[in-house]
């Protein structure tokens, strides 16, 4: 059966009527060997025929040995499907006979034993009489590798990384599924853009030029960038760029791959965390405060601020410790730690060194040493009396006290554990002189915090010893002579002699005693007014209170002024009472409600130290005020500094537009008098006249006048 086929005819549809040459049968074979594509002729399941191109192919020396060979040599024992490739390519067989055409793939075995791959293609024919099957194939195995590299291609494409494809232009052609999720933009909003789109702003120019440079010159470039994503969020991305030429090395596309970094910069910074948590509070631990404080002692120079640390821990906390047992003492611990947390603002650093040892770093302090000391001290004070409170521990409360050793920092720069070194120091000291207490490692101020403690408890006694009185300094009108005096505190004390007011009232003021002290002189002053009433020559004088803004701020004070008055009898018309501007800015609407309250039944203010502060003008049109003070400070000088000169000037200018009355204080010379004249001020108060007098002494120069 196998033979030179004679005769080949295919089917009438495949020539449809077109003319032939002349020997068909001869054309005809002619087409079946030199066509390039390997063909056979099946019948019976059998090869029957083949041409050169399938010789060459499976690489046979000639067609007789290729037809020769047994068919299961032609194809390995299964196909890719796993389907053994005899009853595969019967069952195939079969199926043209009914269908007439199939095409497939199928995998053949070379005369060497080596296998490709073959897209075949079989139709039935009519051969004379015969009905064989005609077969066309052609070796895929290029094609083959190349879907390949597109399917691995685009499954790489659309990886778990980020990637965007430009042209040479950098316009984006791409992106991939990962792109829109890592960005939020899609494919739609992407394609068209630069990557531009995702500059966060967090790099600059050079950068990016840099960068480009680099692809330039290396073809790739390879690094970590912040980009902002739709919604705004500007995240860590972790970004490639190639760039892509074409055979003839011009470039033609660049290919960017990125991934998400956020949540591994997080898992970075928790492990980050933990290396520097204290695993039995939560705080910092020491590694941490040095870190802390290194930073704590650059930012220092830089900005010229103070810093402080304070290094703190629990009287007799081992004997505590091994008492109530470890559980406890750890609980005890606990909540050392969660009340210096609350004790301390968020930017201060808590950290807990081991045992009962914690150390809190205080940055940014005032400027002013003095004011620095005291905002340390007052802290240090609430620290101690937030530990000093009972401990409720699940069974049983303990008390306990503790030490604190403080020292400044940042003055000069000095090496990091230094200040660590003068806490320790300055605990100590607190151990050693009693515990429960906080020392300063530098004697001086530890001097200075004494002196106020001390001065502290002498205010306290004094107000229930009575060591104030009132002294009374005139206030003069060029047209009406005294219309009226300031009240100024003075405070006697046995030990000190007389204590300025200068000096007690600011301690007086951050330790509440200001409250009893500043009753006490509203009531003296008023009792002064009801007594003056009673005297044709005083009568008409007018007294002006001082008021503190802690004072003002509290929320009876409108009730206890009216009470006071109601109590003394006294004239609220001859009441005036000076808030300054520090006062006045606290809580607006509050201040407004209390100064009409007051300004009904008649008493008038005035802001004292006028120039001093930022009240805006819009703000002060809204307050029921009788008259501004000009601040001493502006008077001083006015004759020498035109700085102060024109700001009198303005004071004055604006008092007369809002329809208020104005009055210099501290006027010492004739010749400041005539200056503030000159610019319309008429209402002096200061040594030109007058100091501040005791009441017997300021009756009789007000006599006199
Ligand atoms: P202030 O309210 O600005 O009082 C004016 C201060 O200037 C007074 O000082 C007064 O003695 C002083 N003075 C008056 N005339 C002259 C002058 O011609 N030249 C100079 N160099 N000084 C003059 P003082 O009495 O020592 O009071 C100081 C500050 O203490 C007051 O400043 C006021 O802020 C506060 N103060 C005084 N008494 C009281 C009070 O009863 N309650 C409250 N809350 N504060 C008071
Ligand atoms: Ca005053
Ligand atoms: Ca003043």
């Amino acid at each position: 059966m196998r033979g030179m086929i004679a005769v080949l005819r295919v089917g009438k549809s495949a020539v449809s009527g077109k003319a032939a040459p002349d020997d068909e049968q001869a054309w005809f074979k002619q087409l079946f060997e030199l066509s390039p594509d390997p063909t056979w002729i099946i019948e019976d399941n059998q090869f029957i025929e083949c041409n050169e191109a399938a010789v060459k192919t499976l690489g046979y020396s000639n067609r007789a040995e290729l037809l020769n060979v047994h068919p299961s040599k032609l194809s390995p024992q299964t196909q890719p499907d796993g389907q053994n490739s005899y009853e595969k390519a019967e069952r195939i067989f079969a199926l043209v006979q009914t269908n007439g055409l199939h095409r497939f793939e199928w995998t053949h075995t070379r005369a060497d034993g080596t296998d490709f791959v073959a897209e075949v293609t079989l139709s039935t024919i009519q051969l004379s009489d015969r009905q064989v099957i005609y077969c066309i194939w052609r070796d895929i195995t290029e094609r083959k590798v190349a879907e390949e590299a597109q399917r691995i291609a685009a499954a790489t494409f659309e990886s778990q990384q980020g990637t965007f494809i430009t042209d040479a232009n950098k316009v984006i052609l791409r992106v991939n599924k990962a792109f829109t999720s890592v960005t939020g933009y899609t494919a739609q909003e992407a394609v068209g853009q630069t990557p531009g789109l995702l500059k966060s702003g967090r790099q600059n120019a050079a950068f990016y030029a840099a960068m480009w440079d680099s692809i330039s010159r290396t073809g790739t470039w390879l690094g970590e960038i912040w980009n902002r994503r739709k919604n705004g969020t500007v995240y860590p991305e972790h970004l490639s760029i190639s760039s892509v030429k074409d055979a003839a090395g011009i470039l033609t596309h660049y290919v960017g791959t990125f991934s998400d970094l956020t949540s591994y910069k997080a898992a970075e910074e928790q492990i980050d965390d933990l290396a520097h948590t204290d695993l039995l509070t939560g705080m910092s631990n020491r590694r941490k405060l040095i870190i802390r404080l290194q930073q704590a002692i650059v930012a220092a120079e830089d900005h010229q601020h103070q810093c402080a640390l304070l290094m703190l821990d629990l009287d007799y906390f081992k004997s505590l410790n091994d008492a109530i047992g470890h559980a406890q003492g750890d609980e005890v611990l606990h909540c050392v730690a969660k009340r210096l947390a609350a004790a301390t603002r968020d930017g201060d650093t808590v950290a807990r060194l081991g045992g009962d040892e914690f150390v809190v770093l205080l940055d940014h302090l005032n400027r002013d040493p003095q004011v620095a000391l005291r905002q340390v001290q007052a802290l240090a004070n609430k620290m101690l009396e937030a530990l000093n409170t009972p401990y409720q521990l699940s069974g049983s409360t303990i008390s306990c006290t503790a030490s604190i050793g403080i020292t400044f920092f940042g003055a000069q720069h000095e090496d990091t554990l230094e200040p660590l070194k003068r806490a320790e120091l300055a605990l100590y000291q607190a151990k050693s002189g009693g515990r429960n207490m906080l020392r300063f490692f530098d004697p001086q101020m530890q001097a200075v915090v004494d002196a106020r403690v001390k001065l502290a408890a002498a205010l306290q006694e004094a107000i229930q010893n009575q060591q104030f009185t009132l002294y009374y300094q005139a206030q003069v009108s060029d047209s009406d002579g005294i219309v009226g005096v300031e009240a100024l505190v003075r405070w006697f004390d046995p030990k000190r002699g007389m204590v300025s007011p200068a000096e007690f009232i600011p301690l007086a003021e951050e330790t509440g005693l200001i409250l009893p002290i500043g009753s006490w002189v509203l009531e003296t002053a008023c009792q002064q007014l009801a007594a003056w009433a009673a005297q044709p020559a005083m009568a008409h004088l007018s007294i002006a209170v001082n008021v503190s803004a802690r004072q003002f701020r509290e929320s009876n004070f409108v009730s206890q002024t009216l009470a006071t008055l109601e109590r003394t009898r006294a004239n609220p018309q001859r009441l005036k009472l000076e808030l300054t501007e520090s006062v006045l800015i606290a809580d607006a609407e509050d201040v407004i409600v209390k100064m009409n309250a007051l300004k009904a039944i008649g008493i008038g203010f005035a802001i004292d130290d006028f120039g001093t502060g930022y009240s805006s003008l819009s703000y002060l049109k809204r307050l029921p005020l009788e008259r501004l003070k000009i601040d001493q400070g502006f008077v001083r000088n006015i004759l020498m500094d035109p700085d102060d000169a024109a700001i009198s000037r303005a004071v004055i200018a604006m008092a007369t537009s809002m329809g208020l009355g104005v009055i210099a204080e501290g006027v010492e010379t004739e010749a400041q008098r005539d200056f503030l004249a000159s610019l319309g001020c008429h209402t002096y108060q200061g040594y030109l006249f007058s100091k501040p007098l005791p009441v017997a002494e300021f009756e009789a120069f007000a006599t006199r006048f």
